[in-house]
Formats: structure tokens, C-alpha cells, sequence
């Protein structure tokens, strides 16, 4: 088998439950029962679950901290300059109580409030924003999962250091973005060579589709489109993409089989052979369209 250079491969959706894990894990799976060398970073940080489709062996977690300004309301003047300088409204202030607190939650751990502080008022302290836990499949398949702690408003440091952890290697490599098109997708979609846009033909998934696109298009990324549960809805995101000019490179019917075996938690590729093609042939387009936007 010739050797495929790296290529990091976005899955992507405007809106979340339109399959996007669905495509991700059996793509993942149909790569490294082919012999590919693959990791699978799963970005979904505030509910990660393509592991729960594998039989997996834990490998190791990384905590990911950030650093929290601590205030020592004995210090301070209560002048007000921390509560200005901070972007995310994370510092509480009532000056006329002497009351000053740090929202943690909504803290984003820029230092601005201590670089403001001229009375030396601020430290700073660790906190954790959540871990990333690394698991094996086998000698040539890896998970990599951001996974945020619970209330923590901004997934992004923990995916940021999850796409690290997993890009160490020079296996392809496949991102199961979280949904939307919020910071989240964009620093996902920032990391990939390719974003494959998982959609559904439904008004919703129509309009949710135009926004990724248009991001992607602000971008510069080369992207494509699977379409899910092909079948429901209307024709309206098909004619948008004739329309556009721009290739459905899976059509994925709304099959009550396929859902089936997908509720029980197996892999389609897995459990029908002509499905195990399909992601192949998937790839296989994919690669070719990376290579020439690339050349
Ligand atoms: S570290 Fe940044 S986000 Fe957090 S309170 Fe200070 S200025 Fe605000
Ligand atoms: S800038 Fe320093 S002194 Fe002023 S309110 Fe903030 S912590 Fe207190």
C-alpha cells in the first residue's frame, strides 16, 4: 500500500445531531482497517462519545489549567481598572462596598486585569478547565478527546491542546468538530486541511450549511459535503449546492437499517461491506480534491 502524506481532515456541521460523529468514526474506522496510520481527535469537548464506538485501552490524560487572577481585596483601591480592561465582564466591582470578585466561569485567563493592576493587587492562580484523554484502538488507530469540565464557558484551550496531543504524529488525522459555527468550529476548522461538512435536507440544515460555508469561505479552506439522512425534508439543499457548484461527495440515505445500527452503537463500515466502500471512496475523493486544491 503506497504510504498517504498527512492530511488533517475537519468533520464538520452548522448544527449539531446531523451525523457528524456518525461519519467521523466510521471514517476513522474504514481508514485503519485499510492499514492507514489515523488518530481521531474528538473536539466535541462538552460531550465527546466516538470512543464509546471502539474498543479502546487508555493511554493517558493531560489536565488543561489556566491561569485565574486571584485578587487581595487588602491591596486593592478599588479603582476600577481590572473591571475596564477585561474583555469577558469576569470581574465583579462594587466600589462604593469595597466588593471585588473574579467570575471563574467566565474568566478566559488573558492576564489583562493584572497587567492593569498598578497596585499589585493581582496574582494568579491555576485552574483547571478540563483534560484531554488519549486512547488506542491498536498500534495504527488513536482517540484523542477534549473533554471540558462542567460550566467552563470557552472549550477552546482544551481543544487547542487536544489538537496538539493528537497531531504529534504524522498519522492522517480527523477532527470531530463541535457543532456550529461559533470559536469552537473555527479553531478546529483553523487546524485541518480539509473540512468535510456533514448537512441534513432540512431548512434548518440548509441554513446552518450556508453559515459554515460562508465561514469556510472567509477562511480559504477547501471543504465538501455529505449529505445525512438523505431523503427527509426537501430538495432545497441539493439545489443550493448545484446551484454553488459544489460536489455532494456522500449521499447518505434516510435508511431505518442504517439508523439501527448506528443506535446500538456499531459502526456501519463495520457491519455492511458496501458502506466500508462508500468511506473508502470517500476518502479516496477527499484526498484527490485536497491534492489538487493544494498543488
Ligand atoms: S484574566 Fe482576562 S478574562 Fe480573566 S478576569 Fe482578568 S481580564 Fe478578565
Ligand atoms: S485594578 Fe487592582 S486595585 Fe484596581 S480594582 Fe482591580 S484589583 Fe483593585
Amino acid at each position: 500500500m503506497n504510504k498517504i502524506p498527512q492530511i488533517k481532515i475537519a468533520i464538520a456541521s452548522g448544527k449539531g445531531g446531523t451525523g457528524k460523529t456518525f461519519v467521523s468514526t466510521n471514517l476513522f474506522y474504514t481508514l485503519y482497517k485499510k492499514g492507514n496510520k489515523v488518530t481521531l481527535i474528538d473536539c466535541d469537548a462538552e460531550e465527546p462519545n466516538a470512543k464509546l464506538f471502539f474498543e479502546y485501552n487508555f493511554v493517558k490524560d493531560i489536565n488543561v489549567f489556566q491561569k485565574n487572577p486571584v485578587i487581595d481585596v487588602s491591596k486593592c483601591t478599588f479603582c476600577g481598572k481590572c473591571h475596564e480592561y477585561c474583555n469577558y465582564n469576569s470581574i465583579f466591582i462594587l466600589p462604593n462596598m469595597n466588593v471585588i470578585k473574579v467570575i471563574e466561569d467566565l474568566c478566559h485567563g488573558c492576564g489583562a486585569c493584572k497587567v492593569a493592576c498598578k497596585f499589585d493587587a493581582i496574582t494568579e492562580k491555576d485552574f483547571s478547565l478540563g483534560k484531554v484523554n488519549h486512547y488506542k484502538i491498536n498500534d495504527n488507530a488513536h482517540i484523542v478527546e477534549a473533554c471540558l469540565n462542567v460550566g467552563i464557558s470557552s472549550p477552546v484551550p482544551v481543544i487547542k491542546r487536544a489538537l496538539k496531543e493528537g497531531s504529534k504524529t504524522d498519522n492522517i488525522i480527523l477532527l470531530d468538530s463541535p457543532p456550529g459555527t461559533s470559536c469552537p468550529f473555527i479553531q478546529t476548522s483553523l487546524g485541518a486541511d480539509y473540512i468535510l461538512l456533514v448537512t441534513e435536507p432540512t431548512p434548518f440544515g440548509l441554513s446552518d450549511l450556508k453559515q459554515a460555508i460562508a465561514t469556510l469561505k472567509i477562511l480559504h479552506k477547501p471543504f465538501g459535503v455529505v449529505i445525512n439522512r438523505s431523503g427527509i425534508g426537501n430538495s432545497d439543499v441539493k439545489d443550493y449546492l448545484e446551484k454553488e457548484n459544489i460536489q455532494i461527495l456522500l449521499d447518505i440515505p434516510f435508511d431505518r437499517d442504517i439508523a439501527s445500527i448506528y443506535s446500538k452503537g456499531n459502526i456501519l463500515a463495520k457491519e455492511r461491506l458496501k458502506w466500508f466502500d462508500k468511506f473508502s471512496y470517500l476518502f479516496d475523493l477527499i484526498n484527490n480534491s485536497y491534492g489538487n486544491s493544494s498543488n
